[in-house]
């Protein structure tokens, strides 16, 4: 259905924003707020979905709410709408008890168009008292991924968002919006917030104009240097993992006559702000950071984003690495992947519940399975986001570079029957312990030792047999199960190839232990 935009909205758009006209589905999502429904928007980094609850909050009587999880984060957005003339304010920590009374009294005055809120400060009784009184014109959460624990930065009190806007009024529209969302994630987030007649506005997460490459670490130092003497004068970001690896990096590079600053929340403030704005002002090229970096910031031309270290999930990644290319030209993702790195982030979860564990190991699972595959990165990522890319992007390190095929035909049918024969219950993991013949608790207990197809592929590794797995779902012979992480089961046309097999080719994994060589 075409609904005709308000002129009123129109004109907002460019008197307000500055801008000619609407991006993407911007206009759509616009429309869909504004008519009271809920509305969940799924859209990369840098697309533009501010616009979306801030056009309608403006356009719309009463207050908007926006929740949002970071309060830098906040303080930018509330600037930035300020700076454009509307009267926005935050409800958050860092205010005194005058601030906060003022700020609530012009709210309930209707002077306000935006408040936004942390989290944190939403679930507090007196706030809770406050916005029942307040004209509400609808609730927008952002950065909502992190309501699901099946998500990379998952936030407890996101959860109880859902029960307290229900408890202000249960009329209020919502709105959803987040950069990243694999389709179990989505299912989440929908799920809690109760919005199974939102409205769905995903767009495509493929960023055209961004290189993936991944290297093995081993001579990491030298071969950054190399990265970044090449690209002398450009903007870029450097990840690091911890704080002491941020000082070190930035020091090297600086030392190599880079200018290069670092960024961590270990920094003084003052240094930090003043680094950040370093970097935006292009009076750094480089800024050397740990994840706390990043979220909010908008700089066009950022041309390149190195993980010096291996990322935590490939969500995170990809929300990193889309902060470079967002003035549409080229931008650069290097990672730096070592089996030790992820070794080491499995470390850090030892304090975490059985089912966190298990989440993160999952997470970490589909990383270096990523890294190691030398299917197109595009591909590999696209599909971990719930899209299918039809052909090799041609612009990754493993499209450049391809590396041998091999027929694979046989072995598919093996994993395949491995599928069968355990009745689609079973993780790619353990399916490749039953065809590699490994006695385990599970095989024990499940009587997998006794299938037929029970150590037929112990020719092979069981890493070989997870890249099968893996090649097999990207090309669509099997599917994954939506609220079982890594379940898989045969889909159409996997019977299909079962029934009247046809010769496939498969790509060999990169062997990067081998050619990792010890550092320090
Ligand atoms: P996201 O939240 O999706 O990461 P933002 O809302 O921060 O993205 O927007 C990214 C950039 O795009 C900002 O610089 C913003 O000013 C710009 N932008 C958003 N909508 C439009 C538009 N319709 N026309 C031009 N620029 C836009
Ligand atoms: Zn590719």
């Amino acid at each position: 259905m075409l609904v005709e935009t308000d002129v009123e909205v129109i004109n907002k758009l460019k008197s307000v924003f500055g801008y000619d006209r609407f991006r993407g589905e911007q206009e759509e999502i616009i429309n869909n707020v504004l008519s009271g429904k809920d509305t969940f928007v799924i859209m990369p980094t840098g697309a533009g979905k501010s616009l979306c609850y801030q056009l309608p909050a403006i356009s719309l009587p009463g207050v908007a709410i926006v929740i949002s999880p970071l309060i830098a984060l906040m303080k930018n957005q509330v600037d930035q709408l300020n700076a454009f003339g509307v009267n926005a304010q935050f409800l958050n920590s860092t205010l005194t008890k005058a601030e906060i009374n003022r700020v609530k009294k012009e709210t309930l005055n209707g002077e306000i168009k935006l408040l936004y809120v942390a989290p944190e400060s939403l679930t507090k009784e007196d706030n809770i008292l406050f916005l029942k009184k307040a004209a509400i014109s609808f609730v927008a959460i952002d950065e909502a991924h992190c309501i699901s624990e099946w998500g990379h930065d998952f936030r407890p009190e996101y959860r109880k968002i859902h029960s307290i806007i229900e408890s202000i009024n249960n009329n209020i529209p919502i709105i959803a919006l987040t950069a990243t969302a694999t389709p179990k994630v989505q299912l989440d987030i929908q799920k809690n917030l109760q919005m199974d007649d939102a409205v769905l506005f995903k767009s495509s997460f493929n960023r055209e104009n961004l290189f993936y490459e991944v290297r093995p670490k081993g001579d990491t130092k030298k071969k950054l240097i190399k990265f970044i003497k090449a690209r002398k004068g450009q903007s870029g970001i450097i990840y690091c993992l911890s704080r002491k690896k941020v000082e070190e990096i930035a020091e090297l590079l600086r030392v190599n006559d880079v200018k290069a600053l670092p960024y961590h929340a270990g920094l003084e403030p003052a240094v930090r702000m003043g680094n950040q704005d370093a970097f935006l002002n292009e009076d750094a090229d480089v800024i050397v950071a740990t994840i706390a970096f990043g979220m909010g910031i908008d700089k066009p031309d950022v041309r390149f984003v190195v993980h010096y270290d291996t990322p935590k999930s490939l969500e995170g990644y990809y929300q990193e690495t889309g902060r470079a290319g967002r003035d549409g030209n080229e931008g650069h993702c290097l990672m730096f992947y070592s089996m030790n790195d992820i070794i080491k982030l499995e470390k850090f979860n030892k304090d975490k519940t059985v089912t966190e564990r298990e989440n993160a190991r999952q997470l970490l699972n589909e990383m270096s399975s990523y890294a190691e595959s030398s299917v197109c990165r595009r591909k590999q990522l696209l599909f971990y986001f719930g899209e299918n890319l039809a052909d090799d992007c041609g612009f990754c390190d493993n499209c450049k570079n391809k590396k041998e095929t091999f027929e694979a035909q046989a072995h598919i049918k093996l994993a395949l029957e491995a599928v069968k024969q355990t009745q689609a219950r079973f993780s790619i993991n353990h399916l490749g312990t039953i065809l590699c013949g490994i006695e385990n608790e599970y095989s024990l207990s499940y009587k997998h030792t006794s299938l037929p197809v029970y150590g037929k592929g112990d020719y092979e590794s069981l890493s070989f047999w997870n890249s099968i797995f893996r090649q097999s779902l990207l090309i669509g012979l099997l599917s994954k199960d939506i609220d079982n992480y890594s379940i898989v089961s045969i889909s159409e046309k996997g019977e299909a190839f079962l029934k009247n097999p046809t010769l496939i080719s498969f790509s060999k994994d990169h062997n990067f232990d081998k050619e990792e060589v010890a550092e320090e």
